[in-house]
This record gives structure tokens, sequence and C-alpha cells, in this order.
């Protein structure tokens, strides 16, 4: 992923209120096409211009070509508030995020998420590495897949926290195969295999388990079919059905 800078030159009459408008809107609709990464966008007002920090997924991320149709209107809409469009300045590779997928087409995916993870929860199945959404080449976006994104990492940071207020009803919500956030999930990977007409396999968390002596005899909850595999595939899941395209680990607990 790269570090880039958004320049926004002042080309006509504007007000600070319009432009931080313009820009707030102009990003958000970035956002919800997976094409900046992230939740914080520091913006600077200097001189002539106002100027974000962003992380995109790849250096031509944020080409028209690749906008949402919500995407082309906030463009215009930086003209009609004085503001040029956007320049964009590659300031190097973001050492924080992880290496975009290289594949041009992959053959099937993963859809996987982790709080510490800002890139896109869709994964190459055989790299192991995000895609970016923008590359669907979906104009109406990815907001409610974000939105689901931004709610799955909540509850994995709770559950993550060793003194968690909340820590066993996040644990429920990640590992329970028909929690909401499981059902909307498997939705979710349900309508990309619809679209790419490809497998989308859906990971299914999983940090404790009640008897870990019974862990790797575990069944598909989705079939209640065998899927343990000899090796963990990416060296991460234990699990694996290919009729329900669902992937899992042995509990963490459990582990070492
Ligand atoms: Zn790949
Ligand atoms: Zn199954």
């Amino acid at each position: 992923m790269y570090s880039a800078e958004l320049q926004f030159r002042i080309i006509g009459d504007t007000s600070y209120a319009a432009a931080e408008t313009a820009i707030r809107v102009y990003l958000e609709a970035l956002i919800f096409q997976g094409q900046i990464l992230g939740r914080e966008f520091p913006t600077a007002f200097q001189q002539e211009q106002f100027v974000s920090r962003v992380v995109l997924p790849e250096k031509n991320a944020l080409q028209a070509a690749y906008h949402s149709q919500s995407g082309h209107k906030a463009l215009q809409a930086l003209q009609q508030a004085g503001l040029s469009y956007p320049k964009v300045l590659i300031m190097g590779i973001d050492l924080m995020s992880n290496h975009t997928d290289p594949c041009e087409q992959p053959d099937s995916y993963i859809l996987y998420c982790r709080f510490a993870q800002m890139n896109s929860v869709l994964y190459c199945a055989e790299h192991f590495a995000p895609v970016p959404l923008y590359l669907l080449g979906m104009q109406t976006g990815f907001e409610d897949l974000i939105r689901w994104q931004l709610q799955y990492q909540a509850l994995d940071e709770i559950q993550m926290q060793q003194h968690s207020v909340l820590l066993k009803p996040a644990e429920r919500a990640l590992q329970s195969f028909r929690s909401t956030v499981n059902v909307q999930g498997r939705q979710f990977a349900k309508r990309l295999r619809a679209h790419t007409g490809k497998p989308v396999y859906y990971a299914l968390y999983r940090g404790v388990s009640a008897d870990c002596s019974l862990e790797t005899s575990r069944c598909c909850p989705g079939c209640g079919g065998p899927w343990l595999q000899d090796e963990p595939w990416h060296d991460l899941f234990d699990f694996r059905c290919d009729s329900c395209q669902l992937v899992s680990n042995i509990a963490w607990q459990c582990q070492g």
C-alpha cells in the first residue's frame, strides 16, 4: 500500500466550510469504494490548497475509472466548492500496511477480517493478499461491506483486550456461526460469489474452545461434514469446507 497526499488547489470562490464539506464527501466516496484505506485522514490548509493524507491500495487507485457513482458526483462537487480536481502525490510505500494482491483476476477469494488490518476484507485465495474492492467494478460502491468491516473490527478489538468489559458477548458474536455479524458476513460472501462468479470462502474466527481435546474433531458448521485439513491453508486455516466455502482455525486458546 502507498502513503499519498491529495492536493486540492483553490481555484474559485470558496469558504472554509464549503471546502471542508466537499473534501469530506469526496474522501467518504473513496472510502466506500475501497480506494483509500483507514479511518483517519488528516487534512491541512496550506496557502493556496488543502492537503489530505491517505493510504492507497495501489498507486493508481484514484483514477476516475475506479470511482463509484458517488465518487464521480463528489468530484464534480469539488469544483462547485471552488476546488481543483485532486492532484495525487505518492509519498512512498506505507510501512504499516500489507501488500496488495498481485493477481489481475484471482480465481477465488477469502472474506477475512481482523481488527489490526485496515485493508480490504476480500483476499486472493491463492496469495492470501488483499484485493482492492474497486477492482470488482461495482459502481454502487461497498458502503455496507465497509460498515460491516468496521463493526467486526470493533468486536475483535474488544475481545482482544484481556480485561475487556464485554469480552464474552464480543467473543460469542465473532465465533458463533449464526451470530448477526457472521450471518451478514456470509451474505456478503454470497453476493460477491454471485458478482464475481468465483468461489468466495468466508473465514469464521475461533478464539476459545470449551474443550481443546475435541477441537480438531469439530465438523463444518454449515453442513456437518469433516473439514480438518492435513496442513493449515495459508498457515492459518486448519479447517476448510469447499462445499460451504467456509474456513476456520483451531481455537487460538488450544494452539501452542
Ligand atoms: Zn493473488
Ligand atoms: Zn460444510
